[in-house]
């Protein structure tokens, strides 16, 4: 063996050592599970504290994946692609997750008034969402799209596990509630294992999961629609989901006016009377598409219907005023500018 090689085992040594010494001297911080993963058209950060940790993380990504695998819209295998290529045709045979899904986003869908609409999909195409080709279509192409948006053309069939939609040319989008329903799935996977704490965000879903390590309360910064750094701080204590919707994340502008991926079903433009809100909420699917159907109906509707689905509410109007539910106010920081 030469000396050098001594030298380095013995310098090896020496900082086993001084780690040990550090991590014995002070309070062990245990190091999470995590995973970075790109699915549902975003990125998802996931972070598991506690013994089950390592099978948690499996666990979860295989239901981000799963899941995704049944709403990606593009993807011929999909349940969602399946459905909308037999729209009109005939009825498709579909698994127990997605009938769970269009249940829920049907649920909401009546409870909003048709303000979240899980048939938007004809508008979405027209504006270029799906391609990513953004134009502003003709007043015909919209009035066209229009008709063919009505969550009550989803016909369920739970004794065949089947969906169809009735005319051609309809088409089923969950973008709008597909991560807050994963991020139920995910809480519900955690209960069975050993878990302390878990952060897990789906593009600007997030689900807390019991409180973080070394602290009893989370808190969750509000991005800044206009620009960097954050607007504020939602402190939450425990399992919580909180979803956010903004016109700032996908978009596009012409001739000076903003575009937004969230689309009014009445009108069949880009709703655009408020910037962004924030729904905290017990339920994933629940805040994912209430975000989405108070993004849609604006500022009063989201005030006056918080304690009617039983969530908290924060966002920004046109002016960029912040305006927040009674029931949260005492959780919620804003900062007159951006850090
Ligand atoms: P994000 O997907 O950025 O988290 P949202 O939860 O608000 O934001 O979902 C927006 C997505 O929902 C759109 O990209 C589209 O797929 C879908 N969507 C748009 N408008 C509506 C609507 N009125 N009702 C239901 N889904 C919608
Ligand atoms: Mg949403």
């Amino acid at each position: 063996m030469s000396s050098k090689k001594i030298v380095n085992i013995i310098a090896y040594i020496f900082i086993a050592v001084i780690l040990i010494f550090v991590f014995t001297k002070g309070k062990p911080v245990e190091k999470p599970a995590s995973s970075e993963i790109y699915s549902m058209n975003t990125i998802c950060d996931l972070e598991i504290y506690g013994k089950d940790k390592e099978a948690a993380l499996q666990k979860s990504v295989s239901l981000i994946n799963t899941i995704n695998g049944i709403v990606d819209d593009f993807s011929p295998e999909s349940d969602v692609y399946k459905i909308n290529e037999n729209a009109g045709i005939h009825p498709v045979k579909v698994s127990k997750t997605t009938i769970d899904i269009l249940e829920k986003a049907i649920q909401i869908a009546k409870q909003t008034n048709g303000a979240f609409d899980p048939t938007i999909r004809p508008l979405l195409v027209i504006w270029g969402f799906k391609n990513k080709n953004y134009r502003v279509p003709t007043e015909e192409e919209i009035k066209a799209a229009l008709k063919l948006i009505s969550y009550q053309d989803i016909v369920i069939n739970k004794a065949d596990n089947t969906v169809f939609l009735k005319h051609k040319g309809e088409g089923i989008d969950l973008g709008g509630i597909a991560k807050g329903y994963t991020l139920d799935r995910i809480k519900e996977a955690l209960d069975n294992f050993n878990i302390t704490s878990a952060l897990i965000n789906m593009g600007g879903n997030v689900l807390t999961y019991k409180n973080p390590p070394n602290s009893s309360v989370w808190r969750i910064g509000i991005k800044n629609p206009r620009g960097n750094g954050i607007r504020g701080i939602i402190t939450v204590k425990g399992t919580k989901f909180i979803s956010t919707s903004g016109d700032y994340e996908r978009y596009f502008i012409k001739n000076g006016v903003r575009y937004c991926h969230i689309i009014n079903p009445k009108t069949g433009k880009p709703a655009r009377k408020i910037i962004s809100i924030t729904v905290v909420s017990d339920k994933g699917y629940l805040g994912d598409a209430l975000s989405t159907a108070f993004f849609v109906k604006g500022k009063e509707f989201a005030l006056q219907n918080a304690t009617r689905f039983n969530v908290g509410v924060v966002g920004f109007d046109d002016k960029m005023t912040p305006f927040i539910s009674n029931n949260i106010k005492e959780l919620i920081t804003i900062y007159n500018e951006a850090r």
